[in-house]
């Protein structure tokens, strides 16, 4: 049964992937919206999300503290799916670590790549943060932070993207990166956008706690930063004939935009956003030890990431660039 089911899932992938090439000169928009709905929904499937979220939330991993051992297994599992997936490595490193030390630790962020195939100097960031609060020191019970919402749901959806991305491919270049030492302080972004030429930067997505359902309610999503460049207006004209929503944050006075990794990206004038469905304001779990896998909907998660797919797809493939992020104030 297993192998049967998984055959005839390679061949309808096949199908759908030569159709798309066979066809893709004179489809009409709404065509290719379908199309790419079908190829999320084969490609991007819950039972792989979940296997991502119930690892790296799981206890083993030690609520992930930059600096820790159980971070460093963290790692291990997303080097492994990116080595499955078939990413290469980052500009001149010869892993998928981009070593540095701050604070007195050794860090690291996790990168692969997908080069481009028509604009392979032009890039864009799939990121999501792979580290979390740790361990209480002491105490009875549970004393683990397993930051599944925060940010295992995130990391869940750059996997899968890359895993998207590495199927029906992309004309620009694609940096998948699991940043380090978000919560201390948003250390591995600001790291990282040191070493960048920001000028080929086009743009930067972000995803941060997919896990539950958004304020707006279900299939409904929202970007931080909405109004500081045209990124988010361009994923809703993209998601205007599916059943999913992107809206701005409606959070303003959590100052949102400035407390994720885009924003390390974003002060170097690169259209770099968080995508999040958190309704932050009554959310018990946030930043508690109870935020367990458990408490998530894997549903919500995977037609996130579906829906950051079939939002991104014109940016990904150099048909939309959006404009340079406005960052004064
Ligand atoms: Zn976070």
């Amino acid at each position: 049964m297993k192998s049967i089911l998984h055959y005839s899932k390679i061949l309808t992938i096949a199908f759908l992937l030569f159709n798309c090439k066979a066809r893709s000169q004179n489809n009409s928009s709404k065509n290719s919206i379908e199309k790419n709905n079908d190829l999320t929904a084969i490609l991007i499937d819950s039972l792989t999300v979940k296997k991502h979220l119930y690892t790296l939330a799981s206890d083993e991993m030690q609520g992930r503290a930059t600096g820790t051992e159980g971070i460093e297994k963290a790692a291990q599992y997303i080097e492994k799916e990116f080595k499955r997936i078939g990413l290469t490595h980052y500009d001149t490193l010869s892993s998928y670590r981009q070593n540095f030390e701050a604070q007195n630790m050794k860090m690291f962020n996790v990168i692969g790549v997908i080069e481009g195939k028509s604009k392979k100097d032009e890039y864009i960031i799939i990121s999501a943060h792979y580290d979390h609060l740790g361990m209480k020191k002491q105490g009875t019970g549970d004393i683990i932070y397993n930051g599944a919402d925060d940010d295992a749901s995130g990391v869940s959806a750059v996997l899968s993207l890359a895993e998207y991305y590495k199927k029906v491919g992309n004309e620009r270049t694609l940096v998948f990166i699991a940043f380090t030492a978000e919560e201390l302080g948003l250390i591995g972004s600001t790291y990282f956008g040191k070493h960048i030429n920001p000028e080929k930067y086009i743009a930067g997505i972000n995803i941060e706690m997919i896990g539950k359902t958004s304020s707006y309610g279900p299939k409904t999503a929202w970007l931080t930063g909405f109004d500081r460049s045209n990124f988010g207006k361009i994923i809703q004209k993209n998601l205007e004939n599916s059943n999913y929503k992107l809206y701005p944050d409606p959070y303003p006075k959590f100052n949102l935009f400035y407390r994720s990794d885009n924003a390390s990206l974003a002060k170097l004038g690169v259209p770099a956003h968080t995508f999040s469905t958190g309704p932050i304001d009554k959310d018990k779990h946030y930043h508690k030890v109870s935020d367990e896998a458990q408490t998530l909907n894997i549903s919500n998660i995977t037609e996130t990431i579906k829906a950051i797919a079939l939002g991104t797809k014109s940016i990904i493939n150099a048909i939309d660039t959006p404009t340079r992020v406005k960052t004064k104030d």
